[in-house]
């Protein structure tokens, strides 16, 4: 099987992977972000390519119907409504999902053609507040920072991220890196105790929204101990007075932390020369993110610690394209090729370049204030691209209300079935990773190739075609004239070219001879050059900018509500949720307690918790744990309503964002919880997809089908017709076992001599092994045995699984545990766990040391 050369299509690392036809899936040992190695979600990938649930037809009102009708009809409402109502009623909303050249055309036919801003895209809820950070700080939106500085630095600070989930390679990376030095030190700064803290050698656990009085506290004690760069600052930097004195007003104590805590960490830093700052989602999606950002700049930027190797400021980005999206302009208030929007001479030189009719002269909309238009009756035609704003977006019902107002929507995706999807009027099925063709840019700049090694299905299209053909039916044909990515990749490396005179960072001369087919992972300005090094930055004075900011004051409210991601899921699952290794992890949505609150408002593990907000509720399990601080709550955004009903977290969240981002603020709600008290708990082994009926649902692909976890209000009378009704069986043969005096049930049904599907209920919790139940799907054991959920001889019970590469339950490790497996490595040797990606390697760290406490003490 020949493997074609590509890239991973979830975060922002950007590993490189070998991919073939037949699924194969192996780390790209050449790809220089990633050297080989692959989480378990890149290692899974194979397990997501089929064509289970693909659009594979457009569709106008739910019907099938040819590409001419579909495009004709969008060209002309998208024309009619801004005839009507002028460019401002129409909107794009697109995703960190798109490759670059689907962006440029996007971007292009938006401000360039129908003369708006409106295209924003899902990357504004990721990383808005490091741009505009940076573009505060240095003027222009520089990520100054490679990946090798990660294994450089002698202090890695790791403030709001779980990289260990969230970046896993780069998690990798520095844990090998101090493997190799276990000098390096790794401060983790962040509200609750994360998979990500287990490499770290301090916790820091602060306020939600502590941060800049953290760092303002740093910047005051580096001043105090006489830790400035004085020649750097002078020549380089402007604002240190009054930012000095700015961060001498914030009380660093507000941060939540306790001076001994601060002491030790300002310390730290002051004695090392070598120090990243890695900042992700903690720091961005926040009320202050922007504020937040500039507070760690500032520090970096008083002591020279930037522009050298193993130094800096590090914004490490949540989407696979969230960077190239940047680049060619794909947020509301930017242009294109880092140009800026509320330059007349910079918009000048790109509608030349373009030779457009019209260039769009105001900022957009931005993405909450974009559905907040829709809401408003202002947006009259709408086209949201590979994104999922009626899950993603906070008030996420609100958000689909918003949608449904809209007179048209039109959505292009791989998927047919979501929860925005349901609102469109027109659904237009794209081609998807492994079938689509063009160029990403991960968090340290590296420009990769995304290449097709499967067919295209259905009528499916790549995105750029099809914005290329709506255009040329408004048209605008002549400039949307492309024939292959390659062209609008030149197209892009052009404009940058005929744009030279405009001082910026952005420089793709190295891609202007390029070979774009066989195009090698390439960093820009150039794989060697390190911005800043000189100390030159983008402000009209070559200078950069100290930002005075201010610790804002901190409420306190009862719980707040931190959301954030899985380590085998992303983002709404449309994608990741098709492997049952992934969702075998963590399957169901969940609230992280800490046991103080649990008991507090007495909850038991497994309880099913309600937890709630202005804008709406949730029932989420109750997962309680000492990681989560006291008085904080914490669960996973990635369940929608196709698979959880209840436990749409974004239900909860409030559209408030920060004021010069626009990044909303999904870190620190105001929430109350209490124990939810349904009539009966059930769980669901079956081999079709379940009905989401019941009033909590939780539904997760198997190896064996589907499971579902249940909860329900009112006892059903019939429970052979509750399951059926459930499973949407109407054949099979049921065996039903009710006992009165507990109150369970337990309900088998078998097809042709095997189990179909196997359900049980509780008044409580249902106790009994998921795995186990899950595994006895589709087998010829006798009834009674799958009643009583008991393994077959030669299927042990594994437990919940950890290690999602070699499907390593929990009661194995423990069992090896048990038997001297005490070391990570023992552990692989003797299961195999942790052996591949490494992923579940701070699981297993974990584990050994619950496992290993009570033998301590014994
Ligand atoms: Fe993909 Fe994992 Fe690499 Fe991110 S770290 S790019 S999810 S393989």
């Amino acid at each position: 099987m020949s493997l074609t050369r590509t890239t991973c299509p979830y975060c922002g690392v950007g590993c490189g992977v070998l991919a073939g036809a037949d699924g194969t899936i192996k780390g790209d040992p050449d790809h220089p972000a990633n050297f080989g190695r692959l989480c378990s979600k890149g290692t899974a990938l194979g397990e997501t390519i089929d064509l289970d649930g693909r659009l594979l037809n457009p569709k106008v009102n739910g019907q099938a119907t040819d590409w001419d009708s579909a495009l004709d009809l969008v060209a002309r409402k998208f024309s009619e409504a801004i005839a009507d109502h002028g460019p401002d009623s129409v909107a794009f909303y697109a995703s960190g999902q798109l490759l670059t050249e689907d962006y440029y055309v996007a971007n292009k036919l938006m401000k360039g053609f129908i003369g708006s801003a409106n295209i924003d895209t899902n990357s504004r809820l990721c990383m808005a507040s490091s741009v505009a950070g940076h573009k505060r700080a240095f003027g222009t939106d520089t990520v100054p920072g490679t990946y090798e500085d990660l294994e450089k630095a002698d202090l890695i600070v790791l403030v709001g991220s779980n990289l260990a989930w969230c970046h896993p390679v780069l998690y990798q990376r520095i844990a090998a890196a101090k493997e190799v030095r276990p000098e390096m030190r790794v401060v983790n700064i962040d509200p609750r105790r994360t998979a990500t803290t287990d490499l770290a050698d301090t916790h820091l656990q602060i306020a939600p929204d502590g941060d800049v009085a953290l760092f303002n506290g740093l910047l005051a004690h580096l001043a105090d101990v006489g830790a400035l760069d004085q020649e750097f600052t002078a020549n380089h930097v402007n604002g240190l007075e009054n930012t000095v004195q700015a961060a001498r007003a914030s009380a660093p104590t507000a941060s939540g932390l306790t001076p001994s805590e601060l002491a030790a960490f300002y310390a730290l830093w002051a004695g090392t020369q070598k120090v990243v700052t890695i900042y992700s989602q903690g720091v961005n999606q926040s009320v202050c993110g922007t504020d937040k950002v500039n507070a760690i700049l500032n520090c970096h930027l008083a002591t020279g610690r930037i522009g050298k190797p193993g130094c800096g400021p590090f914004s490490v980005t949540g989407q696979p394209n969230a960077m190239g999206g940047r680049e060619v302009g794909g947020l509301a208030n930017m242009l294109a090729n880092h140009l800026e929007l509320d330059n007349a001479d910079h918009r000048d030189a790109v509608q030349a370049f373009w030779d457009s009719p019209a260039i769009c002269n105001a900022p957009g909309l931005k993405a909450v204030d974009l559905f907040q238009a829709c809401a408003d009756g202002k947006i009259k035609a709408l086209w949201v691209m590979s994104t999922n704003p009626a899950v993603s977006l906070p008030d996420a019902d609100g958000v689909a209300a918003a949608i449904s107002k809209v007179p048209f929507v039109v959505t292009s995706d791989i998927m047919e079935k979501t929860d925005t999807n349901d609102l469109a009027h027109v659904l237009l099925p794209t081609t998807g990773w492994g079938e689509k063709d063009g160029t990403v840019t991960n968090s340290e700049r590296r420009i990769s190739r995304q290449r097709a090694f499967l067919p295209i299905p259905g009528a499916a299209r790549p995105d750029w075609q099809i914005i290329s053909d709506v255009a040329t039916r408004m048209g605008f044909g002549s400039a949307f004239a492309f024939e292959k990515p390659a062209d609008i990749f030149a197209e892009y490396v052009a404009l940058d070219a005929a744009t030279s005179q405009f001082p910026r960072d952005l420089d793709l001369s190295i891609f202007g001879d390029a070979d774009y087919a066989a195009l090698i992972p390439t960093q820009w300005p150039t794989n060697t050059r390190r911005f800043f090094a000189d100390g030159q930055f983008y402000h009209p004075d070559g200078k950069a900018r100290m930002i005075p900011v201010k610790a804002p004051t901190l409420t306190q409210t009862r719980f707040s509500l931190n959301t954030g991601r899985n380590r085998d899921q992303w983002h709404t699952m449309t994608r990741s949720g098709k492997s049952a290794r992934l969702g075998a992890h963590l399957a169901e949505p969940y609230v992280e307690m800490h046991p103080d609150d649990a008991v507090a408002i007495g909850a038991s593990p497994g309880d099913l918790i309600t937890v709630e907000s202005l804008y709406g509720h949730t029932i989420l399990r109750a997962l309680i744990t000492p990681r989560a601080a006291a008085g904080q709550l914490f669960a996973p955004m990635h369940w929608t309503r196709q698979r959880s009903p209840s436990g749409l977290v974004n239900s909860m969240t409030a559209s408030v964002t920060d004021p010069i981002s626009g990044q909303p603020a999904l870190k620190s709600g105001a929430v109350t919880a209490q124990v939810y008290k349904p009539k009966w708990f059930g769980f669901l082994a079956c081999a079709s997809t379940p009905a989401t009926q019941t009033p909590y649902t939780a539904i997760a692909r198997t190896q064996t089908g589907w499971q579902a976890e249940l909860a329900g209000s009112k006892r059903p009378a019939d429970w052979e017709a509750e399951v059926r009704a459930l499973t949407g069986m109407a054949d099979g043969i049921a065996s039903v076992q009710t006992d009165m005096g507990s109150g369970t049930v337990r309900v088998a049904f078998t097809e042709g001599g095997v189990i179909s599907a196997l359900f049980f209920a509780s008044p409580s919790p249902v106790v009994i092994s998921r795995r186990t139940v899950v595994d006895l799907i589709g087998t010829d054991i006798a009834t009674s045995d799958a009643l009583a959920g008991r393994p077959a001889a030669d299927m042990p019970d594994a437990g919940p699984t950890v290690c999602a590469c070699f499907n390593v339950g929990r009661t194995t490790l423990l069992n090896a545990i048990s038997q001297g497996a005490g070391s990570l490595a023992a552990l692989g040797d003797k299961t195999c766990a942790g052996t591949n990606c490494g992923s579940c390697k701070p699981e297993l760290t974990a584990l050994l040391a619950e496992a290993q406490l009570p033998m301590a003490a014994e």
